[in-house]
């Protein structure tokens, strides 16, 4: 494990010796994390995205 997504986002990316992603990560990081995932250098961190836009109560 290189530490690289550690490095460009430890708010999200933790590497103990395996990289975990933290409980409370701030997931609002997205250029960070989307930056992580395309500097690792096996691509193993994948990504999504939710585009949902729920509105309660709209007619
Ligand atoms: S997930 Fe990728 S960038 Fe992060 S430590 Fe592992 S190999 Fe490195």
């Amino acid at each position: 494990m290189c530490g690289l997504c550690q490095t460009t986002c430890p708010d999200v990316f933790y590497v103990p010796e395996k990289m975990v992603v933290l409980e409370n990560a701030d997931l609002s990081q997205v250029e960070k994390i989307e930056a992580a995932a395309t500097g690792c250098p096996v691509s193993v961190i994948a990504l999504e995205y939710d585009h949902s836009t729920r509105r309660d109560n709209v007619e």
